[in-house]
């Protein structure tokens, strides 16, 4: 995968250009309680996130910041000789949003075919076009899709790349906390809260 090369942006107000980035919120895998034939439940993903995560995404489209949706969209060959429970199959409900998921007047999104979104092109050309100064991504799961996709995110773009933590959930509730202490670790200035990402963008408005 080539580079993308940094311009920032040439808003006359210096006004940072932001991005959010959301991971799989969708039938296939919402908590068992909303949807007891989701294959893969995250029960992570409690009313209390919910509620956070719905007015995160309303703060950020009250404050023009862009909104992406990713979603799995996935073929039943590609789940001959695999471990991996059949999920987000093509034209199923199984890839329809989260009933509960609040979704904006306008946001853009795109589909992945395998764990890091960066894979398909078409986002690929979309973060070349728009060259965003910060992207906060979460979503589901953490130790999977989300952290492959902040990862690949951080190291081919020259965006300020933020996993949000309090939006991130897993099915496995282990893999979340071991995912998101790894990123403490290793990568510290990356690892934020939605109320974070807020302050750095309003700080930009300065
Ligand atoms: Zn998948």
């Amino acid at each position: 995968m080539d580079e993308i090369n940094f311009v920032k942006s040439d808003n006359k107000d210096e006004n940072l250009k932001s991005a959010i980035i959301i991971i799989d919120l969708i039938q296939d895998f919402s908590p068992i309680e909303l949807n007891p034939n989701a294959p893969l439940p995250v029960n992570q993903l409690t009313l209390k996130k919910r509620t956070q995560i719905n007015h995160f995404i309303q703060w950020c489209s009250e404050n023009q910041i862009v909104i992406v949706f990713i979603r799995d969209c996935h073929f039943p060959e590609q789940f001959h000789n695999s471990i991996e429970i059949p999920h987000a199959l093509f034209e199923t409900q199984g890839r329809d949003f989260m009933k509960w998921l609040f979704l904006p007047e306008k946001y853009i999104e795109f589909e992945k075919y395998g764990y890091n979104a960066l894979q398909n092109v078409e986002f690929q050309k979309f973060l070349m076009k728009n060259r965003f100064d910060i992207i906060g991504v979460f979503g589901t799961s953490t130790g999977v899709c989300v952290y492959q996709t902040w990862n690949s995110l951080r190291k081919f773009t020259n965006s300020c790349v933020y996993l949000l933590a309090d939006g991130c959930t897993d099915m496995f509730p282990k893999r979340h906390e071991q995912t998101i202490s790894k990123l403490k670790h290793f990568w510290p200035e990356c690892i934020i809260l939605f109320e974070d990402y807020k302050k750095i963008k309003k700080h930009s408005l300065k």
